[in-house]
């Protein structure tokens, strides 16, 4: 057998509300690894646009801007800061205002291949450490379709609705289920767009969490990575 390999790199993605980044923060922090949260980039685009006042639907404009987003993404899973020009961003990107107008900007293609470049440097940076845990739309087959190990976190639209809803709005209530559908399955739509994650291509593992706890799916994932690292491929 192959002397164990010293980095990993774990690539995640999934529909909103699938679980992804809370999954891949803790499995990160578990094995000692760096995180990017690639859907915290586009939300700092969004959020980068939105206070200039750009229109979102010129895209020339939004993507000159998002050549020129002075963004710094921290990698400690314990600690994922996102910072814009030395501003922490990290909370106010997370609003309902951004939210809402993220899938404009993450679809214009030109945005996508600058904060991709952005993404493949701070996953090659990590080879030098540990490794990471990368998660997103695209990470498995476009961003990283090389990575260690690949996998699609998928759970049933009920499911994802239920979390995001208790995570927002502190409830699974009807209301709550209903303020909470643009966030999930719109948002999802537009995305599906110009990303493919609700299908597993080739070599990437699908892992549905609709029945899993927080912990089971964690465990799950931590496994795949560690048979892998074992097995120093
Ligand atoms: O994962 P999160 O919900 O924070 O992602 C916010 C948005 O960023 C998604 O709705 C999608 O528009 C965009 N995104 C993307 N590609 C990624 C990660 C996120 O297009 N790899």
């Amino acid at each position: 057998m192959s002397a164990p390999r010293n980095h990993t790199i774990v690539a995640i993605d999934g529909p909103s509300g699938s679980g992804k980044s809370t999954i891949s923060r803790r499995v990160a922090a578990q094995l000692g690894m760096a995180y990017l949260d690639t859907g915290a980039m586009y939300r700092a685009a969004a959020w980068w646009c939105v206070r200039d006042g750009i229109d979102l639907t010129d895209t020339g404009a939004v993507a000159q801007a998002v050549r020129e987003l002075p963004l710094v993404m921290g990698t400690d899973p314990a600690d994922p800061g996102v910072a814009v020009g030395g501003e922490d961003v990290s909370v106010v990107i997370r609003s309902t205002e951004i939210s809402t107008v993220v899938s404009a900007v993450a679809t214009n293609l030109e945005v996508r291949d600058e904060l991709r470049r952005r993404q493949r440097e701070i996953i090659d940076a990590s080879r030098r450490e540990s490794g990471i845990v990368a998660e997103g739309r695209d990470i498995t087959t476009v961003v990283a379709p090389d990575a260690d190990v690949r996998i699609l976190l998928v759970a049933s639209e009920e499911a994802r609705l239920a979390r995001r809803a208790r995570e927002i709005h502190g409830a699974d209530d009807s209301s709550a289920l209903a303020a909470t559908r643009d966030q999930v399955l719109r948002r999802d739509a537009d995305d599906s767009t110009v990303s493919s994650f609700h299908r597993a291509a080739d070599g990437v593992v699908t892992i549905d969490s609709s029945e899993l706890t927080l912990e089971e799916t964690v465990d799950a994932v931590r496994g795949l990575v560690e048979a892998t690292r074992r097995s120093g491929r």
